[in-house]
């Protein structure tokens, strides 16, 4: 059987470096005809991304997509000319939805299903490039292994969301058995002779895992919880019994969510919960941006590829795992 390894269970060794200023690192990445200067994307989940967080990450150089748990017209309402991306799923009204987001502007379409390799996701990636060519780009997923990736890639994607199971709200693993932890997902799609774009989704927790993902093979990382519970994110900041400020961030196959979205729960795979108000997320962002700067510097790196090439990871060890957290603050 073959063992796996999650964000925790590695380190990068830091290298040699010349870098003088984290400006000098660059943190470019593309999909399809679009670069982005910060290579964040927010996910399509209605606790995450409508039009605010859509807007203010990117102009912070990174993509949000607008979710699509939404009549097609709230979502379309969602768009403006700032923005570029939306979600859509591979059944009932996807056609309508893509065409009327499309008449709005869309540049990128994220078809955003649990269980990315399928049959109806071959259908749907193949009918948007039979229909719309070149003119839009496709982010698709999501996948856990490298035969999912390739397919989707051979299929049409631009880009494809890796990852199943390991989101901070997700409960697929407990409910089904199945899934991948992202960091092996995006290390063995790595090495896979695919085109599209890899989009490393779920679990990231911290800047550091970010940075461990973009080593492993990641172009972009997709943020969840890291981005809720900000000015930013849909909802409203509420004042607990504790006296703090917070804000729910749920999963989109919570039973919350399904409620608010097509008026019944069916397949549970998701929780909903509250996190801590963040404030705005152009702070989290911005920091965000500086971190991941010194993680590729850490290795030398003045770029993403460059520090896929150069990337060298360790294993730790549980006693590693304890030193590698801010440990004096579990003294207390
Ligand atoms: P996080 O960044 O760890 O919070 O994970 C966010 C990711 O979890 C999203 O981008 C989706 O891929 C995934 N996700 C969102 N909602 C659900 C759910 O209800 N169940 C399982 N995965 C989910």
């Amino acid at each position: 059987m073959q063992e796996t390894l999650s964000f925790d269970d590695v380190l990068l060794t830091p290298q040699k470096s010349d870098i003088v200023s984290r400006s000098e690192v660059d943190l470019t990445s593309a999909i399809g005809k679009y670069n982005f200067s910060l290579p964040v994307i927010s996910s399509p989940m209605d606790t995450v991304t409508e039009t605010s967080m859509a807007l203010t990450i990117g102009e912070l150089g990174g993509l949000g997509i607008l979710h699509r748990y939404c009549s097609i017209e709230e979502q379309a309402a969602m768009m403006t000319p700032f923005i570029s991306a939306a979600a859509i799923g591979v059944s009932s009204d996807y056609k309508e939805r893509l065409e009327a987001l499309k008449e709005r502007g869309l540049k990128i379409v994220c078809v955003d299903v649990a269980h990315g390799h399928h049959s109806m996701m071959e259908s749907c990636l193949k009918y948007i490039k039979d229909k719309y060519g070149d003119e839009i780009s496709i982010i698709a997923g999501n996948v856990a292994t490298p035969e999912g990736y390739k397919d989707l890639s051979d299929w049409g994607a631009d880009a494809v969301r890796i990852g199943i199971g390991g989101g901070s709200i997700c409960s697929t693993r407990i409910q089904t058995g199945h899934g991948v932890p992202t960091f092996h997902s995006v290390l063995c799609c790595k090495y896979v002779d695919a085109d599209a774009k890899i989009i490393a989704d779920g679990g990231i927790k911290t800047a550091g895992d970010a940075v461990k993902a973009i080593a492993a093979g990641a172009d972009f990382v997709m943020l969840g919880s890291m981005l809720a519970g900000t000015d930013e994110s849909p909802g409203e900041v509420f004042t607990s019994t504790d006296d703090k400020k917070y804000k729910v961030y749920r999963g989109m196959a919570s039973v919350e969510a399904q409620v608010a979205w097509r008026g019944e729960a069916r397949s549970l795979e998701g929780v909903s919960t509250t996190i801590p108000y963040k404030g705005s997320v152009v702070t989290a962002l911005e920091s965000l941006k500086q971190n991941i700067r010194s993680g590729l510097s850490y290795s030398g790196a003045r770029s993403i590829s460059e520090f896929q090439a150069k990337a060298h990871f360790i294993r730790q060890t549980s006693a590693s795992i304890v030193e590698s957290g801010t440990h004096i603050l579990n003294a207390r």
